[in-house]
């Protein structure tokens, strides 16, 4: 029996245990005095004399000793050139460790929430403007619904029911961008060999009866040989998707869209041009934020999002590409993607999603 006791005395402290952590822990003797810190607390804290996160944290510690009092939760702003915020809770115990002697004292645990609370703002964000853009269409829905009831005017009937199909195509185009969102979530992480030779030609077939509706002719310029990226299929075809449906779907009646994909300097280039209305060049960095899109009366018809590029960054970057957009009013539009061989890290959520 004695000899796992051994063992025992060769293992780990708590206080090195304590070290490992990525908590902030700091215990105060019965007098409130700071007794012990664990790695993290001194890694997280500039200053413990004048430095606000340390200086809140002996204070509260202090407070927690005295008679009566009861645990404390709290957020606490660090003000700097990258402000931070830190979740501070601070609770009387009756016997920390042996460190105080046995006596009471009290403990504060904090962490760093910076990180936490700005993809919850992400995601708040996310969830209003989803709901937005869905409320638009439905209510649309629900009106030309109600004048289309009773209606004896075939005219009027073939009108009011027009309208009724665009706007619910645009609830079904939001949600195909929303399912595409949720696969890239999913699928990150999921690498494999992709050849983006048979992908966009794949992509072209189904943007194909799209092309022909709105009387655009789509063109693909592809090599005849394999060219394989390592990345996640779904997400790559949601990319190479969103540039060629932008490119129809801002083309006039007689457009050309041509996709290209070849091999130039070690990486895979994917390029999308048209000849439609263009992108003024105020708004070629701004095009890509979720939501986004360049003039609400000029795209009305078309049933965007706003999503379409703001998928095409994430997946890019996610892949560790790059993504170029030339383009002038009027003068048509030419996006440029750029994938290296090896693996990326395809890691994307919609809480990652830059605003
Ligand atoms: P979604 O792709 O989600 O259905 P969308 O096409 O409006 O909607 P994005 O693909 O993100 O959204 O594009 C944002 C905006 O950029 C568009 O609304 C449009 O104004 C402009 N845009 C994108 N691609 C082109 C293009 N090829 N030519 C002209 N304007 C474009
Ligand atoms: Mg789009």
């Amino acid at each position: 029996m004695s000899a796992p006791q051994q063992i025992a005395s060769h293992g780990p402290t708590s206080a090195e245990a304590l070290d490992l952590l990525p908590t902030g822990i700091v215990l105060a003797d019965v007098s409130g005095r700071m007794v012990r810190r664990n790695a993290a607390a001194d890694a997280l804290v500039d200053s413990w004399e004048d430095g606000v996160l340390g200086r809140r944290i002996a204070e509260r510690l202090a407070d927690a000793v005295r008679p009566g009092a009861g645990p404390t939760r709290e957020q606490v702003r660090v003000p700097g050139h990258e402000p931070r915020v830190f979740e501070v809770s601070v609770r009387p115990v009756a016997a920390v460790t042996a460190a105080t002697g046995g006596s009471s004292g009290a403990v504060a645990l904090f962490e760093d929430v910076t990180e936490r609370l700005r993809v919850e703002v992400v995601r708040r964000d996310f969830v209003a403007n989803v709901s937005h853009e869905l409320k638009t269409p439905m209510g649309a829905i629900s009106l030309l619904a109600e004048a289309l009831e009773g209606e004896r005017d075939p005219e009027v009937v073939e009108r009011l029911s027009g309208r009724i199909g665009t706007e619910a195509r645009r609830v079904s185009d939001l949600v195909e961008d929303l399912l595409d969102l949720r696969a890239i979530e999913e699928d990150s992480g999921a690498s494999s060999s992709v050849d983006l030779v048979t992908l966009a030609s794949e992509v072209v077939d189904r943007v194909e009866p799209m092309a022909q509706r709105l009387g655009v002719a789509v063109e693909a310029d592809l090599p005849t040989s394999d060219l394989r990226v390592d990345g996640v299929r779904t997400q790559l075809v949601s990319l190479v998707r969103n540039l060629v449906e932008n490119g129809v779907k801002y083309s006039d009646e007689g457009g050309l869209v041509q996709v290209h994909v070849s091999e130039a300097n070690g990486r895979a280039l994917v390029r999308v041009s048209d000849d439609g209305v263009g992108i003024p060049a105020g708004d070629h960095d701004r095009v890509f934020e979720r939501f986004y899109r360049v003039d609400r009366a000029r795209n009305r018809d078309t049933g965007g999002s706003g999503l379409g590029l703001s998928i095409v960054r994430n997946v890019v970057q996610g892949h560790g590409g790059t993504v170029d957009l030339e383009s002038r009013e009027g003068g048509g539009t030419t996006v440029t993607v750029r994938l290296p061989f090896g693996a990326g890290t395809p890691a994307v959520g919609i809480g990652e999603f830059a605003p």
